[in-house]
Order: C-alpha cells, then sequence, then structure tokens
C-alpha cells in the first residue's frame, strides 16, 4: 500500500492524463506572490508522473481573484523569484506573457494564445482542486475547459468531493465532460480534451503565510529556496526594510 493514500479510493487520473501528456507542454499560472516549494514540489510531481518535457509557471500580471487588500509584490519582482527558483531545473520554464501582456491577467487568454501558438490538445492545465471548485468565477470557463487539458492537483489520502470531479467542477460546467464511473477522469464532449485528478504531496506552504510571517518579522527559511528568500528580503517587498541583510531579517 502507498502510504498515506486511502485504499479503495481512486488513485488518480493519471493513466488518462498521460495518455494526451506526451507532447504537452504542461501550463502552471497563479500569483507566485511569491513562488514557494508547495509550488515547486507539486510541478516537479505533475512533470513527473506526466512525463511532461515541459513545464511553464505563469505569473499573473494583475490577478483578478485576489482580493485587493492582498498585498500584491510588483510583477516584475514575482516574475524574477519564479526565474531564480527554477534555475537548474531543465523542464521548468518561465513564460512571462500574462505581465508583458499587462493589466488583469485572464486564464482564457493565455490559454487561446498558447493553443494558436503549440497546437491543439498541445496543452495542458495545472489547476489545486481548490482552485478548480471555482472556475465558474473565472472568465469564460466553458471556453477555458474546451481549450485545454487538465491536470487537477489532489492530496494523497484526500476524500469525499475532492476526489470526484463531478463534484468538484461547478455545477454548470459538469456537463462539459464524459466522466469515468469513478469521477477521477473525463473526456471532453466536443473537443476531446482530457481531465484527471492526479495526487501530488501537498506542502502545507502557502503565500499569505509566508507574507504574515514577514510583517511579523518570523523566518520564512526553508519555505521558499534559499536564493529567492534572499531576494525576496533584499528587495523590500512586503514592508520588509529594503536591502535587509537575509540573515539579520529571518
Ligand atoms: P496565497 O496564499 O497568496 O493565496 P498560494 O500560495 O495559494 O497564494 P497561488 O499563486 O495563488 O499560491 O497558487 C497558484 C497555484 O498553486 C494554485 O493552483 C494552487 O492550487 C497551487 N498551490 C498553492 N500552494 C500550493 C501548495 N502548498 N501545494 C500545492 N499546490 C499549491
Amino acid at each position: 500500500m502507498t502510504r498515506g493514500r486511502v485504499e479503495g479510493t481512486p488513485a488518480s487520473g493519471a493513466g488518462v492524463l498521460r495518455e494526451v501528456a506526451r507532447g504537452a507542454v504542461g501550463v502552471f499560472g497563479g500569483t507566485f506572490n511569491p513562488i514557494h516549494i508547495g509550488h515547486l514540489r507539486a510541478a516537479e510531481e505533475v512533470a513527473e508522473e506526466l512525463e511532461l518535457g515541459e513545464l511553464r509557471f505563469v505569473p499573473a500580471g494583475e490577478p483578478p481573484h485576489k482580493p485587493a487588500r492582498a498585498e500584491i509584490a510588483p510583477a516584475e519582482q514575482r516574475l524574477a523569484w519564479v526565474e531564480l527558483a527554477i534555475r537548474g531545473n531543465r523542464r521548468f520554464r518561465a513564460d512571462p506573457r500574462e505581465i508583458r501582456r499587462g493589466g488583469r491577467s485572464y486564464t482564457v487568454e493565455t490559454l487561446r494564445e498558447l493553443v494558436a501558438e503549440l497546437g491543439r490538445g498541445r496543452v495542458l492545465f495545472v489547476i489545486g482542486a481548490d482552485a478548480l471548485e471555482e472556475l465558474d468565477t473565472w472568465r469564460s470557463p466553458e471556453e477555458i475547459l474546451a481549450l485545454a487539458h487538465f491536470a487537477v492537483m489532489t492530496r494523497p489520502g484526500q476524500q469525499g468531493a475532492l476526489r470526484d470531479l463531478q463534484r468538484l467542477l461547478p455545477p454548470r460546467l459538469r456537463g462539459a465532460y464524459r466522466l469515468t464511473p469513478d469521477g477521477s477522469a473525463g473526456s471532453h464532449r466536443e473537443t476531446g480534451t482530457r481531465i484527471g485528478l492526479l495526487d501530488v504531496t501537498a506542502l502545507d506552504v502557502s503565500a499569505s503565510a509566508i507574507r504574515a510571517r514577514l510583517r511579523s518579522h518570523r523566518s520564512i527559511r526553508y519555505l521558499l529556496p534559499e536564493e529567492v528568500r534572499r531576494a525576496v528580503l533584499e528587495s523590500g517587498a512586503y514592508g520588509v526594510s529594503r536591502g535587509a541583510p537575509a540573515e539579520e531579517v529571518s
């Protein structure tokens, strides 16, 4: 038995995704405010499990979803941290298109562009199960599902709604797919794009917790790559005094 996995529940939709992942480019969108080991580990496991040749991190320019009160570091800075974080990983790339486009970032626009560049069936969007549950609040969700394959990250051992696409997909979007009886995978009725659940190690790290630690002058060491930690501290972002020596701050 695999440690942490609940017996009797479907492991994942990895098989269905693997059929289409060959030759596809993974797309991992996020605010990355800042990027941390939770993002990196999840991305590494998705790339490995699906044997992706390339996985792109696409930092949002102006994220439409984040509440205005969330402190968002300048886009160029978040992009630079992503580049630092993925340096040396031959499969990972940073894709600055949402930042270059300017204004609010809409996933549907990014996916339209990528499909035009790479071809239909060659884009695989990586998303957390909790984010998928809220997909109906995004712009043009029906088109998003029709454009790209979806790898939906779940946690090993998770049960109930978070392991069943029938329940995870917002009600108005459920009809888009022909799902497998166990709800772990599906195929788009019109375009044939796939969706599948994929177990990844979900480290309990979030960007908001890192920012909260910085505000209260607590250590963020080991929550993000060391080079990124130093760059964040030196940038003066999140209220840290600019140029603060990394050793002294945290
Ligand atoms: P915040 O805490 O500011 O809301 P975040 O840490 O959740 O930010 P985002 O940039 O909003 O990071 O997340 C981008 C993507 O990364 C989402 O699909 C989200 O589900 C996923 N993600 C975030 N944290 C983790 C984690 N610890 N493990 C796996 N995936 C994660």
